[in-house]
């Protein structure tokens, strides 16, 4: 019960860590000052810093034994969300807000560095703590891995709190969590004229309502239905006035799938209904596919140490099941370059009132569920350690 006395008795400066990020926080890319005071608390614990993007660390600590290395890793950007809590330590950086969670999640693991750094005489391996800039920009873990992160990396681990599960619960689950998310933009070319002589024209505003319907079959009838694909159109911008044919539309949109097969085929699958559907109608258009995140799906060997960690500190109970979510994250980059598993820390907490969704102008957490997370790093590094 080593560690989870440990994590107990930093609980407080957990909180206080908590709530000095989620007073500060700051926007993708420019997580300036938070990286700052991440890099201050590491060397504090003697743990070795290396500054991998400009705000992207990772800190170094070697246990006195050789062994594997494990990688731990946190978030660190906030949102462009105006804060409504009206919590005494609410957003001081005004249009910003932590309302992620992404000041938890750096909190907890820097509660397992401090942790793990009174533990390293027995650690046989070195642990590896990623804080890692633009998770909403889906950005960072892939400039973090194109930088080095994951060299010599044997298994990694990470945690999102939620407001849907209580704190004092945790879920870990193998297989497919979360799914990909890759964007695209549709271009179609018409020909405009009067509204009043549709034959003279080419109504792209026509072809790209057609295309949004047409588009919807690529859910229903081009894969297994036991498959999940989310097809969405966000936006379409077209037309100039009423009496006026639309020359050009524009539609943008994303496609989620949890499967990496299907995630490869849909884009051409796509182009086809398109092309075609724009040829329908006498029009042309074009498909720009930009990728972003894989589907995060979680490693059996590795979800079964993590499990095993969390029923080791908090008891069979603590551990809840939960369906896999359709949003992304970009913690598969990592996963990609070793096994790994990504666990959701519950947060919420129905009596005080606290259950807010992810992204909204009041979320709010928990606090005792810090101490579980950093708790949670740490035993899963020591185990997988020590793992055969
Ligand atoms: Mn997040």
């Amino acid at each position: 019960m080593k560690v989870r006395d440990q994590a107990a008795r930093i609980q407080p400066q957990l909180v206080e860590l908590r709530r000095h990020f989620h007073m500060y926080p700051e926007p993708s890319l420019e997580e300036v000052n938070t990286s700052q005071r991440i890099a201050q608390e590491l060397s504090k614990l003697g743990i070795s810093v290396e500054r991998l993007t400009e705000t992207g660390l990772v800190g170094t600590l070697q246990g006195s034994k050789p062994g594997k290395t494990v990688a731990l890793r946190a978030d660190i950007d906030a949102l462009s969300i105006e804060e409504e809590t009206g919590l005494p330590f609410a957003s001081k950086n005004k249009g910003y807000m932590h309302a992620c969670g992404h000041d938890c999640h750096i909190t907890c693991l820097l509660g397992a560095a401090m942790i793990l750094a009174e533990l390293k005489d027995e650690i046989a391996g070195t642990v590896k703590f990623f804080f890692q800039p633009a998770e909403e920009l889906a950005q960072g873990a892939k400039a973090m891995v194109a930088a080095g992160a994951m060299d010599g990396v044997d298994a990694v681990f990470g945690m999102h709190v939620l407001g849907e599960l209580e704190a004092g619960t945790v879920n870990i689950a193998p297989g497919p969590r979360m799914a990909s998310a890759d964007m695209f933009e549709i271009k179609v070319e018409g020909k405009g004229g009067h509204g009043s002589a549709p034959h003279q024209g080419v109504d792209a505003l026509l072809v790209g309502s057609a295309m949004i319907m047409n588009l919807q079959s690529i859910v229903s009838r081009e894969f297994n239905p036991l498959e999940p694909v989310v097809v969405h159109v966000g936006k379409l911008v077209s037309g100039d006035r009423f009496n006026i044919i639309a020359s050009r539309a524009t539609l943008e949109g994303a496609n989620r799938t949890f499967d990496p097969e299907i995630r490869k085929q849909l884009p051409e699958v796509m182009e086809r209904i398109i092309k075609n559907t724009a040829a329908a109608y006498r029009a042309t258009a074009s498909l720009e596919y930009n990728w972003g995140c894989p589907p995060l799906i979680n490693d059996e060997a590795i979800t079964e140490i993590a499990q095993g960690a969390l029923k080791k500190l908090y008891g069979e109970e603590s551990l809840v099941s939960m369906p896999p979510m359709t949003g992304s994250e970009d913690f598969p980059f990592f996963a990609e370059k070793a096994p790994g598993a990504f666990a959701y820390l519950g947060v919420g907490n129905a009596k005080k009132g606290i259950s807010w969704p992810l992204h909204h102008s009041h979320f709010d957490v928990d606090e005792s569920a810090l101490k579980i997370g950093a708790a949670l790093h740490a035993q899963f590094a020591l185990d997988y350690l020590t793992a055969k």
